[in-house]
This record gives structure tokens, sequence and C-alpha cells, in this order.
């Protein structure tokens, strides 16, 4: 047995231990519980440094640790993004003192993160964003909006990006902030969402003040930072797929249809085969970046490929599920309402983390290194842009 037979091992016991009987939708106490214990055993930030509270191990114990836990049911939906976007970005391009202070609680679940790019007029051009950040002493002071805050509500810090140069192109004049969100300047109101719960939030800022050891990255050089997080963030929610259990996978729709007596139908097995190699797809590119990964090539634009493929699956799933199960699949039939919540979120995915359209022309410019887009606005400064509220501004 190899030392990573031995390592995959260990893991699926302990989760067999730890991680079998939890609850699909953890309250945040349990969930913060079982990222601690996850910790304690050495199994979260695994390739991450150890010096700031990572396990130091590579991206092949990462790997088996995530196809021991294929099946496992844990709680750290309102770790995702912290794990995923906020804690890499802060290793790759923070200070030494943000890394020792912010990395090992984030890995432990005791401070949860929160991504503030998006704003009402800033989604997929989100370099357009209005948030400002002005120097007054020795503080920024930041006042604006930002939307669809995915964990707004329960998160204890935020990678926050605000215009701190208007007057240069809307890309250079851009700076990334560490914000404490439980300070007094901040509001967080809730937005319901189609699956009836509130998984994203607006978020408004009045007069927050945060001190200059709190910029991460350069002053300025907030674009290259947001760059940075969303490479990290299309990457982890494009491989993270494989790590969770999806409602709508070809094996429970397989099963479904079974169950109704559907699989002799054609045009059935036919969305099942769909369904089958959208899968396999998937599942096969992730293969393959690890490997790369593994052997220290980045993914980079890539991740973009892994982010679409999984948007696509899940609308496919969503379509399959409403075509087997009929009325059922949005009827809770299935007791948990799983199936329902899967197929009222599958559109979020097209969209959350860049959409579908934004993710073909990263592939088309970055990947296939066909000609881009045409940029009017690059070299005109904001101030002199009509993008939201300047348009009204400016007398347009
Ligand atoms: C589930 C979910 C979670 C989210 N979580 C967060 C979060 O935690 N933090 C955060 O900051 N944001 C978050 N978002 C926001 C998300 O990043 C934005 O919704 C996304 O970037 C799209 O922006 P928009 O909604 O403003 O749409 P718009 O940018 O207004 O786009 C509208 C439509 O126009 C298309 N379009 C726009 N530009 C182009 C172009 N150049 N070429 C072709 N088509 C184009 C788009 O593809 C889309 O179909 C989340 C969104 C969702 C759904």
């Amino acid at each position: 047995m190899t030392d990573l037979d031995e390592y995959g091992r260990r893991a699926r016991a302990w989760l067999d231990a730890h991680a079998r009987d939890l609850p699909r939708e953890a309250d945040l106490q349990t969930a913060r519980a079982f990222m601690a214990e996850l910790y304690d055993a050495g199994y979260s930030g695994i390739t991450w440094p150890a010096e700031y509270g990572g396990q130091g191990l590579s991206a092949a114990e990462e790997r088996v640790f995530q196809e021991a836990a294929r099946d496992a049911t844990m709680p750290v939906g309102p770790f995702g993004i912290g794990l995923g976007m906020c804690g890499p970005t802060l290793l790759s391009i923070g200070t030494e003192e943000q890394k020792r202070r912010y990395v090992r609680p984030l890995l432990r679940g005791e401070e949860i993160w929160c991504q503030l790019f998006s704003e009402p007029g800033a989604g997929s051009d989100v370099a357009s964003l209005q948030t400002r950040a002005v120097r007054d002493g020795d503080a920024w002071v930041v006042n604006g909006q930002k939307v669809w805050t995915s964990v707004g509500r329960q998160a204890d810090f935020g990678l926050l990006i605000a215009r701190t140069d208007p007057d240069v192109p809307k890309h250079r004049g851009i700076t990334m902030f560490i914000v404490d969100m439980h300070d007094p300047g901040v509001t967080v109101r809730p937005l319901r969402d189609m699956t009836g719960q509130s998984h994203f939030n607006e978020i408004f800022f009045d007069d927050v003040r945060i001190a200059p050891d709190q910029v991460v990255g350069e002053v300025n050089g907030g674009w290259a930072a947001a760059v940075t997080t969303l490479l990290h963030e299309r990457v982890s929610i494009g491989m993270g797929a494989t790590r969770t259990e999806r409602p709508t996978s070809f094996a429970a729709m397989s099963e479904a249809a079974r169950s109704r007596g559907l699989l002799e139908d054609a045009a059935v097995r036919d969305q099942l085969v769909d369904l089958y190699v959208r899968e396999r797809a998937l599942d096969l590119f992730n293969a393959r970046l690890s490997q790369e990964v593994r052997a220290g090539i980045q993914p980079g634009a890539r991740g973009s490929v892994a982010k679409l493929l999984l948007a696509e699956l899940l609308m496919n799933g969503a379509d399959v599920a409403s075509e087997i199960l009929g009325p059922d699949a949005v009827a809770y039939e299935d007791g948990e309402g799983v199936v329902a919540r899967a197929l009222s979120f599958a559109p979020g995915m097209a969209l959350g983390g860049g959409t579908n359209e934004i993710m073909r022309n990263i592939i088309g410019d970055r990947v296939l290194g066909l000609p881009r887009e045409p940029q009017v606005d690059r070299t005109v400064p904001f101030r002199d842009l009509k993008v939201g509220t300047q348009v009204k501004e400016a007398g347009a």
C-alpha cells in the first residue's frame, strides 16, 4: 500500500466517523463545529502552506481526500468563498501580517469570508464599480453599495474592491481591501432568491474606515487582485462540482427513471445519455486540471471551462429531472425538497462566478487565442465614462 493509499484509507475512516450522518443543510453552529474538527484532523487547507496553518501537502493528497469525500455530507457551504477565493487570494498577494492574522481562523471555520465585488451597475463589467474609497488621514473611508453578496450575513470579513482613483481608466483606479463586516457602517440586507432562501445579500457602506494595512496587493492595483480572486473562484466552483452530491446526477436520475418504469422510453434514455456525457466530460476535464496542478501547471483561464461545463450540467440535470419526475420535481416529493431546490438554484450557476456568456468570451480570448472583444473604454478616465449614476450626473 502506497502512502497515498494509506492517506485515502485514513481519510475515508475519518469521514465515515464524522461526516456521514450530518444534516444536508446544517445550521451555522454545527457547520462551524464541523470545520474545526475537519481542521484539527488535518483535512482543511491540505495544500496550504504550513506556516499559515495549512497542512503543506501536495495536490495529490488533496485529490485523494476529495475522492474520499465524494459521498460525504460536509456542511462546508458557508466557508466556500473563504476557502475557494479569499484565502487563496490572501496567500497569493496578501502581506505577511495578513496571512498570519487571517488564514488559520479561515481554515478552522472561526471566521467566515465573503466577496464584495458586484454592484447594481457592475456585474459582468465589474471594473465599472462605483463604491468609493477616499484616503482621510490614517484611514480609507468607504461609501457605496454591493449586491448579490453570498453569505454576506454570516460573514466576519469580506474582500472588497472599491474605486480609489476616478481620474484614470476604470481598470487602473481600483483597490482591494479587507473589510470587517461587523463595522457599524456596514449594513447587510438579505435578498430572497427563488429557492425561498436568502443566499445572497445587498450590502451598504456608510463612512466605513479601513486601516491602510488592510489593503490587499497594491493601491490602485485592485484589478489584478480581483482577477486573482476570480481565477480561483472559477477553478473552485468548477472543480468543486465533483466533491458534492448532486440531486440531479445521472445516478439519481437513472434511479428515478427506473422506479417510474421510464427506463425503456427512448426519449428518456436519450436525455440520460446526454446527462452522463456532460457529467463525464466535467469529471475528466477536472481530473486533467488536477493532474496538471500536481505537475505545477496552473489552470488559469481554463478554470472558466470547468465553470461553464458545471453551469450547463446543472441546467441539463434540472431539465432531465423535470422530464422524469414531472410535477414531483417541484412538489417536494422527495421529503427534503432537495430536487426542487436544485431546480430553482440551477439558473443561478449560469450567473454566479461569471455568466456563461462571459465564460465563453474568456475561453475564446484567453484559452483559444481568438481576437479580443473591442474595449472602447480601456483608455478613458473613469470620471468621463457614462456608467450607472454617472449618466445622470452628466445629464445624458
Ligand atoms: C448564486 C449567485 C451568487 C453570487 N455571489 C456573488 C458574491 O458572493 N459576490 C459578488 O460580488 N457577486 C456575486 N454574484 C453576482 C455575479 O457575479 C453577477 O450576477 C454576474 O457577474 C453577472 O452580473 P449581472 O448580474 O450584473 O449581469 P450583467 O452583467 O448585467 O449581464 C446581463 C446579461 O448580459 C450578458 N453580458 C454582459 N456583458 C456581456 C458581454 N461582454 N458579452 C456577452 N454577454 C454579456 C450576461 O452574460 C448576462 O446574460 C452572485 C450571483 C449569483 C447568481
